[in-house]
């Protein structure tokens, strides 16, 4: 289909230029870009995507420390351990794997992430960087969003963004970021009241909604550039929260699920801990 943004491939490319620049690093300084993984417990769903994460980093050339704890580590034993990797020089970004058991506050272990290292840019002093434009690494998939529309020359600046879903991980950040690049945006949630008629204004639509395939041909205009960040799973397999089969005619450019926003997240997870290896190298 023509009008397919390909998220598998502009990933690819995206890891490709990470592996350069963490050659060109180590050539130039002798430093091997790191990132660390912290797995509480053993829930298989985070295994897997962990294990993707350490895949991804040797893929790019770079060191990846796998730390795992026990599921009943206290909150002062995890945030001992979160201390320790923060302090490695050897490791320039670090991910706590979520969800933690439920025992654990996620929050306060988020808040003990420095924000240098932090290479998800979910931490709070991650989010109010990118809210005040300061620099910092940026939230990964939010930010996968921006890389696929900019790869595929979307205009951006003076361009109606709506975006659907307020979550702290996606819409809120989505939001700053595409305010960054000077969109116009809006943001619609629950409460929204009469949501096509807000939806079909955007001439990019973002969908972080969570339902699947909620959004459909009455919530877009012709020539829309469609990202769906959703992932839910169905019997029938992997389907997003727009419904492709009759958006997609609609519109200019859309992105699949599976295949679009989701292999963005490693790739941009990869270049938060480049651009923070870079950054410390000097
Ligand atoms: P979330 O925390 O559940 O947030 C969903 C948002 O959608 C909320 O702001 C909610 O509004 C809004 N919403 C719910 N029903 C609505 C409706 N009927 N009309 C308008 N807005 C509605 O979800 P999330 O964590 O942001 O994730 C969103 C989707 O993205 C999920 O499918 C998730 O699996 C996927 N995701 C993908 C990636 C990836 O590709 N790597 C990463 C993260 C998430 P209220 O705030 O008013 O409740």
């Amino acid at each position: 289909m023509e009008n397919l943004i390909d998220g598998k491939a502009v990933a690819a490319q995206v890891r490709a230029e990470v592996g350069e620049r963490v050659r060109a690093l180590q050539e130039r300084t002798g430093v091997q870009c790191g990132l660390a993984t912290v797995m509480v417990g053993d829930d298989p769903a985070s295994a897997v995507y962990v294990g993707n994460k350490h895949r991804a980093c040797h893929e790019a050339g770079m060191a990846s420390f796998d730390i795992h704890l026990a599921g009943d580590i206290d909150q002062d034993g995890l945030h001992a351990k979160i201390d320790e990797v923060c302090n490695d020089p050897r490791i320039h970004g670090m991910i706590v794997q979520l969800p933690l058991p439920s025992h654990l506050d996620e929050d306060a272990a988020l808040d003990r992430i420095v924000y240098t290292k932090d290479a998800d840019g979910l931490t709070p002093a991650a989010q109010g960087r990118l809210a005040t434009l300061r620099p910092g690494p940026r939230p990964a998939t939010p930010n996968g969003v921006v890389e696929l529309l900019r790869r595929y020359d979307v205009e951006l600046s003076g361009a109606h963004a709506v975006i659907v879903g307020r979550s702290e991980i996606v819409g809120k950040p989505q939001a700053h970021l595409l305010l960054e690049q000077n969109c116009t945006v809006t943001i619609c949630h629950s409460r929204t009241r009469d949501l096509p008629s807000i939806t079909r204004q955007a001439d990019i639509l973002v969908a972080a909604v969570g339902r699947p395939e909620m959004l459909t041909a009455e919530h877009v205009r012709d020539g829309v550039v469609v990202v769906d960040v959703g992932i839910n799973r169905l019997e029938q397999g992997l389907v997003g929260d727009v419904d492709f089969a009759s958006v997609q005619p609609k519109a200019r450019l859309i992105t699949p699920v599976p295949g679009g926003v989701g292999p963005m997240t490693i790739a941009m997870l990869l270049r938060n801990c480049v651009d923070a290896a870079e950054l410390a190298a000097g």
